[in-house]
């Protein structure tokens, strides 16, 4: 494969902006150099002329179902042949890739069949994008996503869980810490296991070199898993009797320990009851406090769970969450730089520098700016290929 140089207005490198003209050289699926001095393009190269465009990282999505289907019923996932659970799980795939969104990670899927479609992607028999991937969320009977078969109710069957994981070649284990506010019949403001059995989870998940992320929306929850030292905590909305109020002390902590945060931009929809209006409308604000203390936040989207979350969702999200008072730095970084870090690979996803992956998009305008530039991606390169 010939390198590709590509020229464009300006450039967004997942932390700062840099004036152009810009001139990035990729090879072999890498960024090898990110030039704003005006040079020529080297005459190896393909060149990939951007005119006024502004280029950016691929987006990073931390929290995506991409088997679900958004107008569908999870729960008959259980049931389902892999084969019909793939093709649409590589629709979804190719959705999100057009808007932009150049590496996902799925936290939660029936069974582990996206680790096949994973590796098709990664060995390039296939184009789309980066997939990170949990397989099913372990969680007790009954408990929030069930029927993904993730299914482990005393410590012995969590240990063993994570085990098989491990054996499977999952990226992150993925836990319901917490009830969810989607499945019939669990409880949001309830933690689902013991701290001792959180506890070990981390623990056994850590000795198998893999990283834990936690469903949780109560307090409680969270405490407890701040308790068990758990890497990253999804949703994480201080759910209390009170609505969702933030704990000043816990949100410390986790900035202390490095524990990372995955909120997913739950938009209202229609007229929700008062009282989740009123947790909805806490995410985003608590979203801007995490980040002051010091925690590293992706925004991201639950895509697959209802017909208003599609897998291609993350750019209007990412103008909901400006819209709501984020600036457009910190939007663009938590689902570039930092959303990549919070999936833990802030060392080649998210940014345009040598060495990282050549995953990069263009759009018209600076979405520093204005934010919504980021609603028409007008090229999309991965791995140093323009697929879009
Ligand atoms: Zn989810």
């Amino acid at each position: 494969m010939r390198p590709l140089a590509i020229r464009a207005a300006g450039l967004f490198d997942g932390q700062k902006y840099l004036a152009g003209p810009v001139l990035v050289l990729s090879e072999n699926g890498s960024v090898i150099d990110v030039d704003c001095s005006g040079v020529l393009p080297p005459e190896h190269a393909d060149l990939l002329d951007l005119g006024d465009l502004t280029l950016l990282p691929g987006l990073v999505d931390a929290h995506t179902h991409l088997s679900w289907e958004p107008r569908g019923n999870p729960e008959h996932l259980l049931s389902e042949d892999s084969e019909r659970l793939l093709a649409r799980a590589r629709l979804h795939a190719d959705q999100a890739l057009s808007a932009g969104i150049t590496t996902l990670r799925d936290l939660g899927s029936r069974g582990f069949d996206l680790l096949s479609l994973r590796e098709d992607y990664r060995r390039g028999r296939a184009v789309g994008p980066e997939l990170l991937v949990s397989g099913p969320p372990i969680t007790p009977s009954n408990g929030h996503g069930w029927f993904l078969g993730g299914v482990a109710d005393s410590l012995d069957q969590v240990i063993a869980a994570v085990a098989e994981r491990a054996r499977r070649g999952v990226d992150w284990v993925k836990v319901m810490a917490t009830g969810g506010f989607t499945t019939q019949g669990s409880d949001p403001a309830r933690p689902s296991y013991d701290l001792e059995t959180m506890a070990a989870l981390v623990r056994s998940a850590h000795a198998h070199g893999l990283p834990v992320t936690a469903h949780a929306h109560a307090t409680s929850g969270i405490a407890a898993l701040v308790e068990a030292g758990v890497d990253g905590i999804e949703h994480c909305t201080f759910y209390t009797s009170r609505g969702a109020v933030l704990d000043s002390a816990l949100v410390e902590a986790m900035a202390d320990q490095g524990i990372r945060a995955g909120i997913t931009l739950a938009r209202p929809q229609g007229a929700p009851e008062p009282w989740i209006q009123e947790i909805l409308d806490c995410v985003v604000p608590h979203a801007g406090e995490l980040m002051k203390a010091g925690v590293r936040v992706a925004l991201c989207t639950d895509a697959g769970i209802n017909p208003a979350r599609p897998h291609d969702v993350l750019p209007a999200d990412l103008v909901y969450a400006a819209d709501r008072g984020l600036t457009g730095l910190q939007v663009l970084r938590a689902a570039t730089s930092v959303a990549a870090e919070v999936c833990g690979v802030g060392h080649c996803k998210g940014r345009i520098a040598p060495g990282y992956d050549a995953d990069l998009i263009a759009v018209s305008g600076n979405p520093l700016h204005d934010i919504r530039a980021i609603l028409g991606v007008r090229a999309v390169v991965r791995a140093g290929q323009r697929v879009r």
